[in-house]
């Protein structure tokens, strides 16, 4: 199999337009597979998704029920005629769902992040022109790492690829689960024009509330597709709970999706647009942390008996804050102003403290 480059690999045209695969974050028993998939498969849902290969970021977590899953996976198949789709991490995963006749296999977030092992995956795949596979985003903002991982699979002669953006952990609190940052998928796209590249509104969301908005968003920026997770019970889910959806949620926000011609997502002005939108939530996020810690140091100066305003400390910072402004090519007086409103506020909620607290004694 020739060294394919990312520009040749063509789209995936078998599991339909938009591509849908949906189906629980996790196999937990037989009968739970099962029923979501004959559920999904009452929808009209095409490919089926389960992990059973679960990476946890903390151990202790539901961690996949392991190889068992794969024969309940390939009796989905054979049942509902369904593709099946499960997540590999090593090349013993990859062998043992190609040989349960698994249709798609998908590299998660934190194994796309490790390219020792996305090589020995694209190693164990050399030459496989019938098994698909689709790699998440890294769980780091790094198109490069992305890219590297496909042209990895692409190098080994796997042309059955695709792509799918989750978003990408940040730290603070923020709106999503996981920023979604669409300049990097839309510069994916420039890259590899013709890869598919689909959208799982489940774990950039975090939550089920925002399953719908973000899939209609997704068609709407050009994405070839969704992944999303759905459980007959989301509840009980032994994984990702609060973000599952059951069949019939996802049969209501499929019917009600507008597929809209002539994507937006080669217009500059929608995708610096983006940009600007994935900057105001990171600025937002900013702001929430760098407030929280303020109260902290209101709660500190209240039980240490400290005045809230102290002008050397503030003068400090508005000198060091313009200086390291000036670096980024910021006019101070711009800068003043910024620092100020925040400073006023941090004032305000440190007082505010200061008052609740007096008023309690
Ligand atoms: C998943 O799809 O259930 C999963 C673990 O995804 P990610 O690798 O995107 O976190
Ligand atoms: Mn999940």
């Amino acid at each position: 199999m020739p060294h394919l480059l990312l520009q040749d690999i063509a789209p995936l045209h078998d599991y339909g337009s938009p591509v849908i695969i949906a189906g629980p974050c996790s196999a937990e028993t037989e009968q739970q597979t099962l029923d979501a998939a004959r559920a999904l498969c009452g929808i009209g849902v095409k490919v089926f998704r389960a992990g059973i290969w679960k990476p946890r970021t903390m151990p202790g977590c539901f961690e996949g029920v392991g190889d068992r899953g794969l024969t309940w996976l390939a009796r989905v198949k054979q049942e509902t005629g369904m593709a099946v789709a499960t997540e590999v991490a090593t090349v013993e995963h990859v062998r043992a769902a190609l040989d349960a006749g698994i249709d798609i296999l998908w590299i998660g977030a934190r194994t796309t992040a490790n390219p020792f092992a996305v090589q020995d995956i694209a190693d164990m795949l050399r030459g496989n022109g019938t098994v698909t596979v689709l790699v998440k985003n890294p769980l780091n903002p790094d198109l490069d790492l992305w890219l590297g991982a496909l042209q990895r699979l692409a190098g080994a002669g796997v042309n059955r690829l695709g792509a799918v953006h989750r978003g990408f952990s940040s730290a603070g609190s923020h709106l999503y689960r996981n920023d979604p940052q669409w300049h990097i998928p839309f510069e994916l796209r420039r890259c590899a024009p013709q890869l598919t590249i689909l959208c799982d509104p489940s774990h950039i969301g975090g939550k089920s509330e925002y399953v719908k908005s973000l899939s209609q968003q997704a068609l709407d920026m050009g994405f070839d597709g969704l992944m999303i997770e759905s459980h007959c019970n989301p509840d009980q889910a032994l994984s990702d709970s609060a973000q599952q959806i059951t069949p019939s949620v996802l049969k209501d926000i499929l019917d009600g999706l507008v597929i809209r011609s002539g994507a937006p997502i080669e217009d500059e002005l929608s995708l610096l647009r983006q940009q600007i939108d994935d900057c105001d939530r990171e600025l937002l996020a900013v702001l929430s942390r760098r407030m929280s810690v303020s109260q902290e140091i209101g709660r500190f100066k209240q039980a240490h008996n400290l005045r809230i305003v102290q002008p050397a400390r503030y003068q400090a910072v508005v000198n060091e804050r313009i200086r390291q402004a000036a670096a980024l090519g910021l006019p101070a007086a711009f800068v003043k102003q910024v620092i100020e409103a925040i400073h006023e506020e941090s004032v305000r909620q440190q007082l505010n403290i200061s008052n609740d607290q007096s008023n309690d004694q």
